[in-house]
């Protein structure tokens, strides 16, 4: 199985040792090109705006929006699940559109309010998942084809639609594999357990 990791900025470093660990072929991304040859992409964490920029230098945008509209597998940690959003507070640009949510950048504050915290999501069973917030972002409007798969304190910090999924927080600063394989798990069709709720 390849899965990419789009490589323009960001926690990208991080996900391909996760994927690696977990037996996959992991391949940074960086041109249009290279997306032919995946089985699923993820979009790491980082800095939205900037990343948003260089997909458009990079030719990367519209290829992405292509995937999203063949219901093409896709993770988003933070940055990314700003980038997979149908709609960002950030009016500057428009997100791939991949998941219909509407997001809220740095909603729980600045740099310095980042966090930690122990999350329910029982689509990866009873065990909390150790959530790690860096200015992160929260879901607002979440269409009816959207399962929520986490909330905090009543937000929304994980969906899914289809095979995209994404979250706010960044499961590859964990040693908690088991967001990456629910992604797997996705790609290969594998039944997964029906833990998501509205
Ligand atoms: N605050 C960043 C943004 O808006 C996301 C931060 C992160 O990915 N850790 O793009």
């Amino acid at each position: 199985m390849n899965i990419g990791v789009l490589a323009l900025q960001g926690a990208v470093a991080e996900h391909i040792q996760m994927l690696c660990a977990l037996g996959v072929k992991a391949i940074p991304i960086r041109l249009p090109s290279q997306l032919d040859s995946l089985d699923g992409l993820v979009i790491p964490g980082g800095e939205s705006t900037t990343i948003s920029k260089l997909l458009y230098e990079y030719d990367l945008m519209e290829p992405l929006r292509l995937l999203a509209t063949k219901g093409f597998p896709l993770f988003g940690t933070c940055a990314g699940m700003i980038l997979l959003a149908s709609k960002t507070t950030d009016l500057r640009w428009q997100p791939v559109g991949a998941i219909d949510i509407e997001v809220q950048r740095n909603a729980f504050g600045r740099q310095i309010d980042s966090f930690e915290a122990d999350l329910e999501i029982p689509a990866l069973g009873d065990k909390p998942f150790r959530g790690i917030f860096i200015r992160a972002p929260i879901v607002g409007r979440v269409n009816s084809s959207v399962d929520i798969l986490c909330r905090l304190n009543g937000s929304v910090v994980a969906t899914k639609q289809g095979k995209a999924i994404a979250c706010a927080f960044h499961p590859e600063l964990t040693d908690d594999s088991r967001f990456h394989k629910y992604f797997l798990d996705l790609v290969t069709g594998e039944p997964i357990a029906q833990g998501s709720s509205r």
